[in-house]
């Protein structure tokens, strides 16, 4: 990681305090002072502060249940940020792994590892997301072979990549899909002449949604390391 980012990680300095320290020549990576703050450093390398040898706090993993009416961002819009539920240290340095729309409800999470999200959100790993839909009318016959094979989303040149469709009830289905387009699950359903009217996330990878609306938790070491 940038050694700008390795000291907000080991001390209690700011991305800008951590700077100025290292413009100010006050770090020493493997016996040389340095003053690039972009440098790659890696945790085995020795890298002291006036003379304090500094260690990286462990990432940390978490998922949320995201209620309806909260933004998935760092700062208030139109709706407040999800992130004043977080009661937890350092909040800010934590980013989302994929987005859900404000009125969307259901599973988020969190780290701040981007290593670990890039993973999880890259398009080759085609990481599956269950969403339970609530529809305005009930499901065409034929919209589920049309999910399964793909669709033309308006505006958009490549298909969706197939996606599974399983009946709740008439008005009711789980759709899993292994992208992350734009509004993608509205829109597929716009694209076979329906409507969502609620959407909810339940599941990513083999993680599930188990806490909650509004309460968070650590993942697991097994839930971290499924992806
Ligand atoms: N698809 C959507 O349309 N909205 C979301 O919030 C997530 C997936």
């Amino acid at each position: 990681m940038r050694l700008d980012k390795f000291l907000c990680k080991s001390t209690e300095l700011s991305r800008t305090e951590a700077r100025r320290v290292i413009h100010a020549g006050e770090v020493v990576v493997n016996g040389s002072a340095v003053t690039d703050e972009a440098i790659q450093v890696h945790e085995n390398n020795c890298i002291t502060l006036a003379g304090q040898r500094l260690v990286a706090r462990p990432s940390r993993y978490l998922m949320m249940h995201k209620p309806a009416g909260t933004l998935c961002s760092n700062v208030d819009g139109i709706y407040p940020s999800l992130f004043h539920r977080l009661d937890i240290d350092r909040a800010e340095d934590l980013h989302i792994v994929g987005r859900l729309d404000a009125d969307t409800t259901g599973l988020v999470l969190l780290t701040d590892d981007g290593r670990w999200s890039f993973n999880i959100i890259r398009p080759q790993q085609q990481c599956e997301k269950t969403y339970r839909v609530a529809l305005r009318d009930p499901l065409a016959e034929e919209a589920a072979a049309t999910f399964a094979r793909g669709l033309l989303l308006q505006g958009e040149s490549a298909p969706t990549l197939p996606a599974r469709v399983e009946s709740l009830g008439s008005r009711e289905v789980l759709l899993t899909i292994t992208e992350g387009r734009f509004h993608q699950v509205k829109r597929m359903f716009a694209a076979v002449g329906n409507r969502v009217v609620s959407l909810h996330r339940e599941q990513i990878g083999a993680v599930r949604l188990d806490v909650p609306s509004g309460q968070w938790r650590h993942l697991t070491t097994d839930e971290v390391r499924s992806f």
